[in-house]
């Protein structure tokens, strides 16, 4: 089957900017994809490159294997969600999300048996003779949802739609937008920073840097497996070592992370015990509490922070504090060796 979308060497230039810089990317039927990236890296002229808001300056888009590159948003079968919902202020809730069913003639009774239809699926069934303003932001957020989805399209391409969400909120719809992309069966393209919602919602992920994707797969193999500094300090906590500090403190060479739910603490005169495993002696930084965690700073004794996090349990001894002599152990095999590195630690 061909895929939903896909890019082939696509470039975006806005005057002396590269904003996208040779993106080659396809996008399965029915996947939820996200693109991961700071701010200026160039994820959300993909998506409106994809959505026909922008044309490329080179290369190719296809749409479930037509070429849509010359094509104008109308002309393509998808639907985007902004941030800012961008709801019509005079219009009420029912209307608002049947706005795309009337611009495609469609008739006023089955606009608003689909609306409401809509509107049920983001659990919002009673607001429809509202206006925008009489919602919550994150009633606001359903509505543009259901907007969108309305006309069924074979893609919905969302851009931070949950980051003007509060953090409660945002993992609520984080789990309603999951499941209504799987009832739905839509090609979900998600655009956002927020590297825990990445790697909640997707079924692949691609990480920008400076216009292209530095890594491309699943959230599991982004998380455990990054291909380069970049990746790893972007996604998740972590703990980097070049090759310097590799040197000194694992004894080998190229650089290197650990994830800090990988590392343990123990007492001051720990050892390995034949165990393989490596102790290094540390004093404790600071404790921070998270509720389901500590997260507890270290120094190793060459003075390299290391920072590992420490799931709460009852059997656990009392937490340590700061200036407390301790133990960092780690197994070789949780160590990540990263690109360009001759040496690959633990397999
Ligand atoms: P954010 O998370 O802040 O939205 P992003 O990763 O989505 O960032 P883009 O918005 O795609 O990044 O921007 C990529 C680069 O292209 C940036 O350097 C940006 O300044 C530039 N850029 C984007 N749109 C335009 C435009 N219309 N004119 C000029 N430069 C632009």
């Amino acid at each position: 089957m061909e895929p939903a979308i896909a890019l082939s060497g696509v470039t975006k230039h806005f005057g002396d900017v590269r904003a996208v810089d040779g993106v080659d990317l396809e996008i399965a039927d029915g996947e939820f994809f996200s693109m991961l990236g700071p701010s200026g890296s160039g994820k959300t002229t993909v998506l409106r490159l994809i959505a026909g808001f922008e044309r490329p300056t080179g290369g190719t888009i296809r749409l479930s294997g037509t070429d849509v590159t010359g094509a104008a948003p109308f002309e393509r079968d998808v639907n985007t969600v902004f941030q800012d919902y961008a709801l019509f202020p005079h219009m009420s809730v029912l209307d608002n999300v049947a706005y795309g069913l009337r611009v495609r003639g469609v008739a006023r009774r089955e606009r608003r048996e689909r609306a409401l239809e809509a509107l049920a699926m983001v659990r919002l069934p009673d607001v429809g003779d509202r206006r925008p303003t009489q919602l919550s932001g994150g009633q606001r957020q359903r509505i543009a949802l259901a907007r969108a989805i309305v006309v069924k399209p074979k893609v919905l391409l969302l851009d931070e739609p949950l980051g003007a969400l509060d953090l409660k909120l945002r993992e609520q719809m984080q789990v309603e937008l999951k499941q209504l992309q799987r009832q739905l069966g839509i090609t979900f393209v998600f655009v956002t920073h927020d590297q825990e919602e990445a790697l909640t919602l997707s079924d692949r992920i691609a990480v920008f840097n400076e216009g292209r994707i530095v890594q491309l797969g699943t959230p599991r193999a982004i998380y455990e497996d990054p291909v380069s500094p970049y990746v790893a300090s972007f996604v998740g906590t972590t703990n980097l070592f070049d090759d310097a500090t590799s040197q000194r403190v694992l004894g080998v060479s190229g650089s290197h992370a650990i994830r800090p739910e990988r590392l343990s603490l123990g007492p001051a005169d720990a050892t390995s015990n034949g165990t393989g495993d490596l102790v290094l002696r540390a004093k404790v930084v600071e404790v921070i509490y998270l509720g389901s965690a500590n997260r507890v700073h270290v120094r190793l004794e060459d003075g390299t922070p290391v920072v590992v996090l420490e799931q709460s349990s009852g059997s656990l001894p009392a937490p340590e504090h700061r200036g407390d002599e301790v133990t960092v152990r780690f197994a070789r095999a949780d160590v990540v060796a990263l690109a360009g590195d001759t040496e690959k630690s633990g397999d």
